[in-house]
C-alpha cells in the first residue's frame, strides 16, 4: 500500500478535529470527534487514548454512528444522511460512477 503525503481528506472530516504531529501509523493522522471535544474540553480529548480516532472513513463514520454527544448535536436523519453520504461516495476521483451494480454484478458472474 503506498503513501501519499497529501491524500484528500474524506468528507467526515470537518467533524473531526485533526491532531497535529500525532500519527496512528505512517500515512494515518489521528483525528479527535468534535462533539467529544466539544463535550469534555479538549485538554480532556487530547489526553484520552480512546478518543483519537485513526483517520479512515471507515473508523470516522464508525465513531460518529455511536457517539452520543455526536448524535446530541444532530438528528438522526441528518446522521444518517452524514455517514450514507461519506461512505457512499468511494473517492473523491469517481465522483459519477453508477452505484447501482455493488454484489448483484459479482454474484452474477459466479452463477454464470
Ligand atoms: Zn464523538
Amino acid at each position: 500500500m503506498q503513501c501519499k503525503g497529501g491524500k484528500p481528506q474524506h468528507s467526515l472530516s470537518e467533524f473531526f478535529y485533526i491532531i497535529p504531529n500525532e500519527w496512528a501509523n505512517k500515512c494515518n493522522k489521528k483525528w479527535i470527534c468534535r462533539a467529544c471535544m466539544e463535550a469534555i474540553g479538549s485538554d480532556n480529548a487530547l489526553q484520552d487514548k480512546n478518543m483519537k480516532i485513526t483517520n479512515t472513513k471507515r473508523y470516522c463514520a464508525n465513531h460518529l454512528r455511536s457517539c452520543s454527544y455526536f448524535a446530541a448535536k444532530y438528528s438522526s436523519e441528518q446522521i444518517n444522511h452524514i455517514l450514507s453520504s461519506a461512505t457512499s461516495s468511494k473517492e473523491q476521483a469517481h465522483t459519477d460512477d453508477e452505484e447501482e451494480n455493488d454484489s448483484t454484478h459479482s454474484s452474477n458472474s459466479l452463477l454464470a
